[in-house]
Formats: C-alpha cells, structure tokens, sequence
C-alpha cells in the first residue's frame, strides 16, 4: 500500500468527530492540550484526511454502485466518485492509500454474534468435530482436557459435536463421571443450546432432583424415575453454573478477553457486529462491555439484551449507550436448535438410529416451542410499547409461522411500520410467509453455515432432501423485501465474512454438494446482505452499510475483487485493511507493533 504514517494527534482527531458527544468532549479535551495545532488547522482546512485510489470500489450504494476514488475527512466520507473529481480533496496533509488492485467496500457487519460467550470460551478446552473427527479422538480430547486441571476446579469443554463424529452419541451421566470422578465438568456442543454436567458439576452447581426447571423453554432433563440425567437444555437452565464458568476474574481479565474477541472481528473486516443477546446477561458484564468499547474502541456495537433476563438490566433504554455502543432492542428465543430436537418443526423430524442414538430425538418428534398460550404475545406487547426493537430466534419453519402469527396481531394493535422487528436464524421457513414479513415491516437474518458445517447431515439424517433443500431461503426473503442479513452466530461458528458470502452464494456443503439451488444470490447480493441490509435491520443505515458522503467512513480493502473472483473460492479473499470511522485499525502487512489504536489515550 502506498501509506504515509499518519500521527496520533491526527488519528484521535478522527475519532473525535465521529463519537458521541460524551466521548467527543473527552476527546475533545485530551486533543485541546496534546494536539492544538492540528485542531485549529483542522477547523479551517477544507481538505481530504485520506483517499483511496486504484482499485475497484464497490459502494453498495444503488445511487452509484462502483467509483473511482473515495476521500474521508474526520472520520466521515466526504467524496465518492471519479478519482479526477475526489482528488480536488487533496491537500498537503492528505493520506494516499493506493488499493493496489484491490476492492475497497464498506466495513462488513456482522448481523448476530455473542461476544461475551466468546471471551469466557477462550478459556474452555475445545473438543470440536472439526479437530477431533472420532468418537476415540473426542473422548481423548476431553479425557486431556479434564487431566490439564487439579481435582476439584471446573472443567469446561466446548465442541462436542454427534453431528460431525460418527457414534459419538449423547455423554451419559456415568461416562462423565467416570472421565472426571474429582472435577466438575461441564460439556457443551458447538451450538450452546444444551450442556452436558457430571454428578459432582451438578452438586457444586446446586442442581438436584428438587431444583424446578427455569422455564422458558429450558429445563434440567430428567429420567423416566425423575433422576437428572446431567443434561441441561437452553441458555437459562445454565445459570447456576455460570457463577462457575472459569469467567475472568476481573473486569480487567473480562477486557481483555472482550477486546481480542472483538480484535479478531476487525480482523475479518468486521466494523459492526449485533450482540444478540449478552450471553452472560449480568449487570456487570453489561457495564464493562458498555465501558470497554468506549474507553478501547475499535469496533461499532449494536446491542440486543435479553428478554428473560431484562430485571438485570432495569433502567436501561433504547438507543442508550454512546457512538460505537448502542442499546437496540430484545431478543426473545421462540424455539431452539435443530441438533437437540428444540427446533420446531410442522413435519417431524426423520427418524433414524443416528436421530435416536445422537441427538436424543424421539419418533415423531417436531420440537417444542419455549412459550405457552398467550405468552409470547404479551412479552412481545410489552416489549413493542416499550420501544425496544425485537428480534427473535425462530429455527423451525412452525415456529416461524406462530411467532409471525403473534407478531401481526402485536401490529394489528399498533403499527410496526419502522421499528424493524426481526426473525433470527430461519433454518426452515415457508418462503410465501416473507411476503407477509415484509408487509409487517419485518426483516429477516440468516444462519447460513448451517448449510457448509452440517449441511449434509441435515440433509442425510435429520431434515430429509426435501426439506434440506428449501434450508435457509435467502433468495426468497431477498425478492419479498425483508432485507436480510447473514450472521455467523459466533462462537459458533466462524465470523469470516466472505466466508458466509461464499455459502450464500454457492449453497455448498463442506464436502461440496449444493442444497437448494434455487435459494443461491449473486455475489453483490450476499454483500449487500452482509453491509447494508444489516445496517439498516439496526437502523444505522444512514451512518454506516454503504460507501456515501456523509456516512462514517468505516471501510475494508479486500486483495480481490469478490465479484470478479471464483464463487468457491470467495471466502479465501484476504482482508488488507480494516478502517473504523477513518481510523485504520486492521493492516494485514503489518504486525502487532503497528496497529494505530494501540497506546493512544482514549
Ligand atoms: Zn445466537
């Protein structure tokens, strides 16, 4: 890249005016005694801070799809356009990054994450699939994993995956215990709706046969003579373990976790992400992920906390928070996950000995939903009039169709036009019901690995080739108006963007087969579903998601332009730069020692 270094004072400028007000004036205040000649220069100069030349610039704008040139000034886009006309922009302090060829687009947003369970997993032991393709390797990988710690301290375990290992099966109560008679254990599969605890994790975690089941949609799973069988279903029924959960010990150790988490997503080219849901729903989590990203920013955050744990968090608002930390909406969980039977399905699940044996799913088994009767649909009036923006996780393709059911009754009270509820995941879903999400005003978001990771065992074993081929129907969602996004989920799976525009894409499974050609988009389609339609799912789509003057200029230069290059190959294309409101804060030519946020006092 042909980059001149820029100097620190000029880097916090840019921060300055893209912050909030608070943190503007906090900025603004550390800038008057460091950086006054740069402040007053800044007031009069009329010129560009950088511009980028060279290469291909998708904007993901319709107005003016593709330009020559882009020029940002205080952290926002000021020209777009042909390189003659924005190098009028040009002065003597000006920036030239020349993309060499590359692409340049607008920063990638990823749609649903979970970053506080990110940052406690770092410190868990991994069994995945992905590593350990056995049933012996798994069992190995836990039996050194439990090994690694001195009896009595709590041993977590991520990755257990039946889908990917042949035989791996469901742990029993007695195989846990017997791999760890003297330490707590906790094991839970790749997608975190179930947890598998031994005899000594359940008594230290204060579960026994008495304990009731938390509800929504969770409970403590018991045999048929009521004894626990060491399986916890849903996120709440988790809970008494989670004081447990090997989290930092301080909010020190918790930034620090956070803050990598978050450094790997910039990274990717991720500049926004939507926390849906904070795992860890405590007051205290909350205030230092709020505090983190405004005392290290890095990346923007969109925030959805969650609805059964909202007395956490009282007197929270809408929209609260500060420029790169928003307050969005709730999140409410309607059904749960296709590899532990609480997705809710019309038709059953396909029954078969790896159904039976692997996931636990009985015969005839369609799911279940976590709300009763008229429940949902007084949360979700609740939480409508109360302003918050609702998103909820809907797998199934009945789940969708109740909680769509719900939801137009919530509007047939009182309009929903603008407020952008929001249906999370969609594995299965009817694509004639899209045409009635967008006339609610609903959007959609998709979890488009299922179909690389476990496609094939979908398809093979759980969902059968019919329904695996209408899987996650983007293209549907697309033409009805919905908008959509794709997300990634993380930790479950990897946030890599170009990696989900791959699969969205292609529709390929990782041993290469295509599910449900019809539901493939154009490449341009997955991006925009990737920068723009997430954007505006948030209602920040007149600050970021597309490539225009006025709007923040967080941005990300990719080696390749994705729509020239082979449709399997897309998710190889290497991120080079990643800028966050005219900071640069990801340079793949550079290590550690040269990333710009680091040091500066915030
Ligand atoms: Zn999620």
């Amino acid at each position: 890249m042909g980059m001149i270094s820029t100097s620190a004072c000029k880097q916090r400028f840019g921060y300055a005016a893209l912050n909030s007000r608070v943190l503007g004036v906090f900025l603004g205040l550390a800038l008057s005694v460091a950086c006054t000649a740069s402040n007053d220069h800044a007031a009069v100069r009329n010129t560009a801070d950088v511009i980028f030349f060279g290469g291909t610039i998708l904007t993901m704008d319709e107005a003016q799809p593709t330009a020559e040139a882009v020029a940002i000034q205080e952290g926002r886009i000021v020209s777009v356009g042909r390189r003659v006309d924005v190098m009028k922009t040009h002065g003597r302090e000006t920036e030239l990054v020349d993309l060499n060829g590359g692409a340049l687009l607008p920063g990638f947003h990823n749609a649903h994450v979970h970053p506080a369970l990110a940052a406690v997993a770092e410190g868990w032991e991994e069994i995945s699939g992905f590593k350990n393709p056995t049933a012996e390797a798994t069992w190995a990988a836990l039996a050194k994993a439990v090994q690694k710690h001195p009896p009595g301290e709590w041993v977590f375990a991520y990755g257990w995956d039946p889908i990917l290992v042949k035989g791996l099966g469901t742990p029993t109560l007695e195989q846990l215990d017997e791999i760890a008679p003297v330490n707590p254990l906790f094991v839970t599969p790749q997608g975190g709706h179930q947890a598998f605890l031994n005899s000594r994790a359940l008594a230290e975690a204060g579960i026994t046969g008495d304990t009731p089941d938390p509800g929504h949609g969770a409970y403590y799973e018991r045999d048929a003579g009521g004894a626990l069988t060491g399986r916890l279903v849903e996120q709440p029924a988790f809970f008494p373990v989670q004081q447990k959960y090997g989290m930092p010990q301080s909010s020190r150790g918790w930034r620090e976790s956070m803050q990598r988490v978050f450094r790997r997503h910039a990274e990717m080219g991720v500049t926004s992400v939507t926390t849906m849901g904070i795992m860890i729903p405590t007051k205290e989590v909350f205030d230092i992920y709020r505090d983190l990203t405004e005392a290290e920013p890095l990346i923007r955050h969109n925030v959805f906390l969650t609805w059964y744990a909202r007395d956490q968090l009282e007197n929270l608002k809408v929209d609260e928070g500060h420029s790169l930390f928003r307050v969005k909406g709730m999140k409410i969980w309607y059904d749960g996950s296709p590899y532990s039977a609480t997705m809710l399905l019309e038709d059953p699940y396909v029954d078969n000995e790896f159904t039976r044996a692997a996931l636990g799913i009985n015969a005839g088994a369609r799911g279940h939903a976590n709300w009763k009767g008229d429940e949902l649909f007084v949360a979700m009036q609740e939480a409508h009039r109360d302003g918050w923006q609702i998103a909820v996780h809907t797998q199934g393709d009945r789940a969708l169709r109740e909680t769509l059911q719900v939801m137009e009754r919530v509007a047939s009270q009182s309009s929903l036009v603008d407020r952008r509820h929001r249906f999370e995941h969609l594995m299965l879903a009817e694509p004639a019901l899209f045409e009635r999400l967008a006339q609610a005003g609903i959007s959609a978001s998709f979890h488009i690995q299922h179909i690389h990771y476990y496609g094939q065992v979908l398809r093979d074993s759980i969902l059968g080739a019919e329904r695996a081929e209408r899987m996650l129907p983007l293209r549907s969602a697309m033409l009805a108006g919905t908008r959509p996004s794709l997300h990634s989920d993380h930790p479950m799976f990897s946030s890599t963007p170009m990696e989900l525009v791959q699969t969205a894409v292609t529709r390929s499974t990782r041993e290469g087969d295509q599910l449900g050609a019809n539901e493939t988009v154009s490449i341009a389609e997955a991006l925009r579903a990737m920068t723009l339609n997430p954007a505006w799912q948030v209602h920040e789509e007149d600050r970021t998601g597309s490539i225009a003057v006025g709007k923040l200029a967080d941005l990300v230069l990719l080696s390749t332009n994705p729509l020239e290059a082979r449709p399997d190959e897309l998710g190889q294309i290497n991120v080079d730069q990643t800028w966050v409101g005219g900071i640069l804060v990801w340079d793949r030519k550079c290590d550690s020692n040269c990333d710009r946020t680091a040091g500066a006092t915030y």
